[in-house]
């Protein structure tokens, strides 16, 4: 039967407003500013083969404040190198952003920016037309893969893309999170559209090891607030559970059935803690570090 449930990520406005609040209720950015002081640093020493250019791509940037996190680290490692990053980001809200957070820097010289307003795979198809040929040393998909149609084929493709030393780091909430949980429980009735996949790491370690592929990867704890999920009619709370379920309006479209199982299972031990009057949910996340085919 064809569910009547609309995805979230049709309405780029709701969605931005739901993923900036996520922002604010979890430790999501903390973690990954936590990995990348911590962990990038010797991974992206190791790519680039003492080359002065470095090539990179960041899939789904969003508004850039992660990737130039990761650009601080990198030019501590490359002292004295410049870089080409090609922004790959469908949302001219988010690329708006990140253009305007870029003008606010002037420690980016070494940087050519080149934007892409478009998905994943138009650029795909895009990097095929010009036949194109030069190689990154550096591609990030960050949080992004859920919104793509074929997952295997997109880390196919950008992985295709590395040079030798190269490597591809996908960041996804990890299988044993509140989310795994979650999109196991509901797959079949949450997933609204082909563009919204419930996918975690675990999806992709398996597809890496069905092709052999070598790769590293690290669990980043973190943590979400949805105590306001359990108000009614409680506007953040809404909000939060659409980004949860990745459904437009869940709590005006879904059934009260399906509404009160999801609701149950996000405030069972499976997903999250209720402490203190505050229900925390698992937003561990999972880092995977691939190498270049080459
Ligand atoms: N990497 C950023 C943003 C993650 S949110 C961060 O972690 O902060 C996911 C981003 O993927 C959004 O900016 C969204 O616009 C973008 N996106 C959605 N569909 C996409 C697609 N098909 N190809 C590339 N990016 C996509």
């Amino acid at each position: 039967m064809a569910s009547p449930l609309r995805s979230l990520v049709y309405d780029d406005n709701r969605y931005q407003k739901a993923f900036h609040l996520f922002l604010e209720r979890s430790s999501e950015h903390q973690c990954m500013q936590d990995f990348i002081r911590n962990i990038l640093p010797d991974i992206v020493a190791s790519i680039g083969n003492g080359k002065s250019h470095l090539i990179s791509i960041g899939v789904g940037s969003g508004d850039g404040r992660i990737d130039l996190e990761m650009f601080s680290e990198l030019r501590l490692k490359h002292p004295g190198v410049t870089v080409d990053h090609e922004v790959v980001e469908p949302s001219s809200q988010q690329l708006h952003s990140y253009k305007v957070l870029v003008s606010q820097k002037s420690d980016l010289d070494y940087i050519t920016f080149k934007w892409n307003k478009m998905t994943a795979s138009e650029f795909e198809e895009q990097w095929e037309l010009k036949q194109m040929t030069k190689k990154a040393d550096f591609i990030h998909m960050i949080q992004m893969l859920y919104y793509v149609k074929d997952v295997e084929a997109t880390i196919r493709f950008f992985r295709s893309l590395l040079d030798k030393d190269g490597k591809l780091v996908i960041i996804l909430v990890s299988d044993e999170s509140g989310w795994g949980k979650l999109w196991r429980t509901f797959r079949g009735q949450l997933c609204a559209c082909q563009i919204s996949q419930l996918v975690t790491t675990a999806d992709v370690k398996n597809f890496l090891d069905s092709e052999g592929v070598q790769y590293k990867s690290y669990v980043l704890p973190s943590q979400m607030d949805i105590t306001e999920c359990f108000t009614e009619g409680d506007e953040s709370g809404e909000l939060l559970l659409d980004f949860l379920t990745e459904v437009y309006r869940f709590s005006r479209t879904a059934s009260p059935q399906l509404k009160a199982d999801v609701m149950k299972l996000l405030r069972d031990p499976a997903c999250s803690l209720v402490a203190d009057g505050k229900v925390v949910f698992n937003n561990n996340l999972e880092v995977i570090v691939a190498d270049s085919p080459r």
